[in-house]
């Protein structure tokens, strides 16, 4: 490709709007145009890195034996009404009516159309297990779309559906899939984790999330050195299956007056109704006293009441942290941010107070002896250490750290929970009719995108591994309008490196060196020569590797710069 013919707007000024560095670069770097709250459009650079993305993902899911299908974006309401999510699904779904009234909604997600069309066609044993994926457009009409294409309201992903006879080829499957997801992220070249996940409103059993790990990722991962721990925080009060369950009241004990074990018994004793979604959290005041807090409502701090504090007098009612903070003087923290939030609240004297109890999310269920330092907003790996309780063996869970990181996938075994309630059934070989397992997986596509520049850049700009640069090399060729000797050396490698299918971008615009390397550095082109009079009077190319401090000279031939 030559740059003159190919529209690259750049821009040095850092978007006022954009909180984290990859939506920045993205607009810097001229990848993506807003077009409205969470729209964005992708412009040619930043779509050849989208393409080369998902030409991973569908050699990976292909090779892992699922099968390419695309369905339509926008569904009858009868399929979500169905299944009973046309009510569950609340506010995130877009729904609109035809010209004849009909209700319809533009898919999430598509556990209810991949169901409606497997029923159509699938009869018999012998057609499973069949594992089905796309790469698609979805709409969630997001509470706070934000960070640019990393929570967009219409985003691409990567869904894939399986069916099974049983139990067992659906956990065979969701190996399968974990492996190939786990190849797919290693392919990106991204630094991931896969942690126990909550499955949200998806449902089903056995759920885990693979996570890029960023300093601005909304997730919150407690990791044990060991590796045989690792959970987002959102899931993390749930002990891993495999752990026994800790003996009941243990937890409180350690805070709670005598008497007052468990989450019921404190929520009595705070006179704070235990009832659904209640969430309780004890921990140990400024002063070491204690502190004992209930959650009310799903995913907020609607209220909050303290008892037996030396500085509160009567129960209080607070609407934000940032009162608790004021009153209690100490800072509050949220480790899991959406679903089942564990409140921390920690203060700057407590550093040294080890054995809190904190993130009752479920009765009896704790994080027990989490030690933190000063910033608990955004726990460092040093500050934080965390033991979960129940661990069986001293060492086996080990330290916990934490990290924090962004959800690129997400894989689920969903069991019989869209196949019951649409009415799915095959025969098995005995012609008894059954209702197939269902397993389902997602990627965030244009997320990933996002995430990858999220781990790889630096001030001057993107840095792209070469299996997703959108060109891995830039050619910058020095005076090229006065030196016929330049010209002839560029065109001649330029048009040798595309005969060898090199995806390679020709910086022909004519500008100083100065600017063409400032934008071959913000658009994250892996590697860059250099041609110009001096180094060709040597028979030589200037080399470098956008991740190198210095360029190097390298012989002035094709096959020099095809070994780079
Ligand atoms: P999140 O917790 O970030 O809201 P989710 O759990 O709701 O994500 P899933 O239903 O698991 O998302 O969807 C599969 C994948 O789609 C996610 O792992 C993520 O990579 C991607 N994804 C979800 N929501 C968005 C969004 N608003 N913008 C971009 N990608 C998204
Ligand atoms: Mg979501
Ligand atoms: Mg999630
Ligand atoms: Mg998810």
């Amino acid at each position: 490709m030559r740059l003159s013919r190919f529209p690259l707007h750049t821009t040095k000024e850092t978007p006022a709007d954009a909180e984290v560095v990859s939506h920045q670069l993205m607009l810097r770097a001229g990848y993506i145009r807003k077009l409205g709250a969470g729209l964005y459009t992708w412009l040619p650079i930043g779509l050849r890195v989208l393409h080369k993305i998902e030409a991973i993902i569908r050699e990976e899911m292909n090779r892992a034996g699922a099968v390419e299908v695309l369905m339509p974006s926008v569904h009858p309401a009868e399929l979500w009404q169905e299944s009973g999510r046309w009510q569950q699904m609340g506010e995130e779904m877009l729904r609109f009516k035809d010209r004849h009234q009909n209700d319809f909604a533009y898919g999430p997600t598509h556990e209810e159309v991949i169901c409606h069309h497997f029923r159509q066609d699938f009869r018999s044993y012998r057609q499973l297990p069949v594992n089905f994926y796309q790469i698609q457009t979805k709409f969630r009409d997001e509470r706070r779309p934000r960070f640019g294409v990393m929570r967009a309201r219409e985003f691409i992903m990567k869904d894939a559906y399986s069916f099974h006879m049983d139990r067992e080829d659906l956990a065979r499957e969701y190996e399968n899939m974990r492996q190939t997801y786990a190849r797919i992220f290693t392919r990106l070249g991204v630094d991931f984790r896969i942690v126990q996940a909550d499955s949200g409103n998806i449902g089903g059993s056995q759920s885990e999330e693979f996570h890029i790990l960023a300093g601005s990722g909304e997730d919150l991962l407690a990791v044990s050195d060991s590796g045989s721990y690792a959970a987002n925080v959102e899931a993390a009060a749930c002990l891993p299956p495999q752990t026994p369950r800790p003996a009941p009241t243990q937890a409180l004990e350690k805070v709670a007056t005598p008497g007052q074990r468990t989450c019921e018994q404190v929520a009595k004793f705070l006179n704070v109704p235990l009832t659904g979604k209640v969430k309780l959290l004890v921990v140990k005041g400024a002063d070491g006293g204690l502190v004992a807090l209930a959650l009310r409502g799903d995913h907020q701090l609607n209220e909050i009441k303290a008892a037996k504090h030396p500085l509160v007098a009567s129960p209080l009612t607070f609407a934000a942290p940032e009162e608790v903070q004021r009153v209690f003087g100490c800072e509050v923290g949220y480790l899991g941010p959406v679903r089942c939030p564990i409140p921390v609240i920690a203060d700057h004297a407590a550093a040294a107070i080890a054995d809190f109890v904190c993130g009752a999310n479920e009765n009896d269920h704790h994080l027990r002896g989490v030690n933190w330092g000063r910033d608990c907003r955004e726990p460092q790996v040093a500050d934080l250490r965390m033991i979960v309780e129940g661990d069986p063996s001293p060492d086996g869970v080990g330290r916990i750290k934490f990290y924090r990181g962004i959800e690129g996938g997400h894989i689920f075994q969903l069991g019989r929970k869209y196949s019951a309630a649409m009415h799915l059934s095959v025969l098995d070989d005995k012609g008894q009719a059954v209702v197939p397992e269902m397993g389902c997986y997602g990627i965030g596509v244009t997320r990933l995108a996002a995430a990858v520049i999220e781990q790889s850049h630096d001030a001057a700009g993107m840095i792209w591994p070469d299996a997703i640069a959108p060109f891995r090399v830039i050619l910058c060729p020095i005076g090229m309008d006065k030196s016929e000797t330049v010209r002839v050396a560029v065109e001649t490698l330029y048009a040798e490196l595309v005969a060898a299918g090199v995806d390679v971008l020709l910086d022909d615009r004519g500008q100083r060196p100065g600017v063409m390397f400032a934008d071959a550095d913000l658009i994250g082109i892996p590697h860059r020569i250099v041609i110009g009079d001096k180094g060709l009077a040597q028979q030589q190319y200037e080399y470098k590797h956008r991740r190198a401090g210095k360029p190097e000279m390298i012989p002035a031939t094709t096959a020099a710069v095809l070994e780079k």
